[in-house]
């Protein structure tokens, strides 16, 4: 079943409307110039983990890119808790969307119209077998400079090298890359912060040139309050034989055990089965 087609209604432009009238047209400046923001919520148990920190994001990323999405934090919130009501869902995933639409179609959007979307579906696991933990390889693509990309903003144009690894990734076996940043340091997965243990700590890269996701300030929230220590650091791919475990945090991959990075196995450990039991517990209290 295709995306346009799998719920009832969503939320477009102050309203609900039926999901399959949920159209752009192909004139459509954040089709062609990636002027678009988006975010990745869930719902579990009937609440919308961190709903206002997500959608404060969403209103960041769009003013980084130079555009002000025209409707404010509680009206974006209001927005998603109705697409996950009007879909009678009591866990899944929100897309809220925000893109500059027809008004325009030059490469500078100035006075153009600025559109917002919501749309929640039921979501198992971002990835199968996910306590199996993940078999990665590093991706050829790297996260940019920052003088290269916004990367505090999640905008969709920063996820075409994440598209094009994870696909490259998939197609040799693997579930997802590793993408290291211009330095060649590690940074991040194609859609989740990476963590690693090493003697009982956490060290997990200083995020100076990809997102800061919610999901990984969370854990690091975590493990300090079980007395793990945390290091944000700058971390080399030499490094990865030295870690006992490895995981993965973001909404969608939740945190997710890796098992393998190019050569290098990793256990599923006892730090990380703690962090996720933690995890879960915390989305649903
Ligand atoms: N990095 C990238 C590239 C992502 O797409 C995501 C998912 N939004 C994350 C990190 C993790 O962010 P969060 O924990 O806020 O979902």
């Amino acid at each position: 079943m295709g995306f346009d087609t799998r719920g009832n209604k969503l939320w477009m432009d102050g309203q609900l409307i039926d999901w399959t009238a949920g159209h752009v047209h192909v004139l459509t400046h954040g089709l062609h110039y990636a002027s678009s923001v988006f975010e990745g919520t869930r719902v579990y148990d009937g609440k919308i983990f961190k709903l206002s920190e997500h959608n404060q994001r969403l209103i960041k990323s769009a003013k980084i890119l130079g555009f002000d999405i025209p409707y404010t934090l509680d009206e974006i919130n209001t927005a998603c808790q109705q697409a996950v009501a009007v879909e009678g869902l009591s866990s899944g995933y929100i897309r809220p969307v925000a893109w500059c639409g027809t008004d325009k179609m030059a490469i500078d959007r100035d006075g153009i119209d600025v559109h917002l979307a919501v749309a929640a579906w039921a979501w198992g696991n971002y990835f199968d077998n996910k306590m199996r933990g993940l078999k990665l390889c590093l991706a050829d693509w790297r996260r940019p400079d920052p003088i290269t990309a916004p990367y505090e903003a999640k905008a969709a144009g920063l996820y075409m090298i994440c598209s094009m690894s994870k696909s490259a990734a998939q197609a040799k076996g693997c579930d997802d890359a590793l993408m290291l940043d211009w330095r060649g340091q590690i940074a991040e997965g194609t859609g989740a912060n990476v963590f690693f243990v090493r003697d009982g700590a956490l060290h997990t890269p200083s995020p100076d040139c990809f997102l800061n996701g919610i999901t990984r300030q969370t854990v690091i929230g975590l493990a300090r309050d079980k007395g793990l220590e945390v290091v944000e650091r700058a971390i080399t791919p030499d490094e990865l034989p030295s870690f006992s475990e490895a995981f993965f945090t973001g909404t969608a991959a939740e945190v997710t055990p890796i098992r393998q990075i190019e050569q290098t196995q990793y256990q599923v450990g006892q730090i990380t089965h703690g962090l996720a039991e933690d995890y879960d517990r915390l989305v649903r209290s």
